[in-house]
């Protein structure tokens, strides 16, 4: 865990915490939950089967992977991290995303540092751009930047597209107004089978960014599979939302 959050960050927290009851902290651990993604795992696994074929891919992918909540299907948090970004969501939805990221990269950016070795001042950040919706503009891209300190990588999807839940760089173009960063946090909002994001991370790191830490602000879970009905009801007790853990780790902040 954190020892603690900045002071405006604890703020937030603490409103989510009294108000979102429903938020539920993802959590790493060996044989229980995927080491990458935070999904449930068959039994003695490290890493469930998409995260297994993304590593045996060979394509340069993500160096790390932040997940804050899981989002299970019909659930109320999966109601906020898909309708956050319909044309008309109600202020409540933007306010719990953009408090959500606040946690997440205010409160655990440095954590990201850390682990990849680079220094802040040597950090940028992009938004996995929506493959599904190329032309709208995209809220997520509205709220990390008003959050951000300063303007991030442009991204865009290709102009051919193909099979968008597959691992597949090209799906990406990285616009090259500036050089490559030695590290980005490259941010979504959903992960369901990783491709999407993954595939944007391969183009930065193909593009010559060093280090990539894609942070998701939800791990979508779908209990229509038995393995993960059966996940969600043993680890019921320990639904909670835990701002301290950090997103990035198997708990506690790196030092
Ligand atoms: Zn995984
Ligand atoms: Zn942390």
């Amino acid at each position: 865990m954190a020892r603690t959050l900045p002071a405006a960050v604890q703020t937030v927290a603490n409103h989510l915490l009294a108000n979102e009851g429903y938020l539920w902290s993802t959590f790493r651990r060996e044989g229980v939950t995927c080491l990458v993604c935070t999904t449930q795992v068959d039994a003695g696994e490290t890493l469930c089967k998409q995260c297994t074929g993304h590593r045996e891919s060979g394509i340069a992918i993500a160096d790390q992977v932040g997940s804050l909540i899981y989002a299970p299907y019909r659930e109320q948090s999966y109601h906020l991290v898909k309708n956050y970004k319909a044309d008309a969501p109600g202020p409540n939805l933007s306010a719990t995303m953009t408090s959500l990221l606040a946690v997440g990269l205010k409160g655990h950016q440095e954590c990201a540092f850390k682990l990849g070795q680079a220094r802040a001042e040597d950090a940028s950040w992009a938004v996995v751009p929506s493959l599904s919706r190329p032309h709208r503009p995209q809220p997520l891209l509205g709220l990390v930047a008003g959050m951000a300190k300063r303007p991030g990588i442009r991204m865009r999807a290709a102009d051919e597209v193909v099979n968008p839940r597959s691992l597949r760089p090209a799906n990406f173009v990285v616009e090259p107004d500036q050089d490559p960063p030695d590290f980005s946090i490259l941010i979504d909002d959903s992960w369901v089978g990783g491709g999407h994001a993954q595939s944007a991370a391969a183009a930065l790191k193909l593009w010559g960014v060093r280090h990539v830490a894609i942070f998701n602000v939800a791990r979508v879970l779908d209990p229509t599979w038995p393995a993960t009905a059966e996940f969600m009801s043993k680890y019921k007790a320990e639904r909670t939302f835990a701002p301290l853990r950090c997103p990035w780790t198997e708990g506690n902040c790196p030092l």
